[in-house]
């Protein structure tokens, strides 16, 4: 049962941590997960080939082009974005019942995306990763050693729109160490999860039932 907000004390929270690309999303991310075991993760599905070491279905669904517009077209997905020449897209139903299950999802993902879950799920915990300085991002947008230049110039220009977008979210988290960033995001997680929205409809319900009727005998 939710209130007006969508929230509810039974049903989990929709984290969605994203960012700037070099960020360093991906690896807080990881390490939330190892920290958190109960924490569920949302694969996302993808038309980017796989990097050496990804697995489909453990980091990514990998799909071909016409897969990716078949899950468009059956309304498969929450949100997709195409970035630097790629789709991405969170699967629907996996998000949905996760919360359904009363368990937190945590989805990885980059702004466009965020801010197209943010329509949907105005009740998910929007958080945005910074960088300790705009200098450090470059660095880890050019040191990454994967790409060709121009796919790291774009990831660059692609980088700076994205840090604009940090108004749109409800928290921000400088990713200085690793281990900061995720005490920080933790923190965040238990204060939503004593938000007192989450608590009001269901503690309303069962004082109704406790209050005892007029002329009653239980004063
Ligand atoms: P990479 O190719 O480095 O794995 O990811 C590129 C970008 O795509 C990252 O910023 C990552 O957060 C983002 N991304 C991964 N999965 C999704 C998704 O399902 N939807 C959106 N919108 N972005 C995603």
């Amino acid at each position: 049962m939710t209130n007006e907000l969508g929230k509810s004390m039974n049903r989990g929270l929709l984290i969605v941590l994203s960012g700037p690309s070099g960020v360093g999303k991906g690896t807080v991310c990881s390490e939330l997960r190892r920290r958190h075991a109960d924490l569920v993760y949302s694969v996302s599905a993808t038309t980017r080939k796989p990097r050496e070491g990804e697995r489909d279905g453990v980091n990514y669904f990998f799909k071909s082009h016409e897969e990716f517009r078949q899950m468009i077209a059956d309304d498969a997905l929450l949100e997709y974005a195409e970035y630097v020449g790629n789709f991405y897209g969170t699967p629907r139903d996996f998000v949905e019942r996760t919360l359904d299950e009363g368990k937190d999802i945590i989805l990885e993902i980059e702004v466009q995306g965020a801010l197209k879950v943010k329509e949907k799920f105005p009740e998910g915990v929007f958080v945005f990763l910074l960088p300790p300085s705009l200098g450090e991002l470059k660095q880890r947008i050019t040191g990454r050693g994967t790409e060709t230049q121009s796919t790291i110039d774009h990831r660059l220009s692609v980088a700076v729109e994205e840090m604009n977008l940090l108004y749109h979210y409800d928290y921000a988290v400088v990713n200085d160490r690793i281990d900061s960033a995720c005490d920080r995001i933790a923190a965040i997680m238990t204060a939503e999860h004593c938000k007192r929205e989450r608590f009001l409809h269901e503690l309303f319900e069962e004082l109704k039932q406790m209050t005892p009727v007029e002329n009653g005998s239980e004063r």
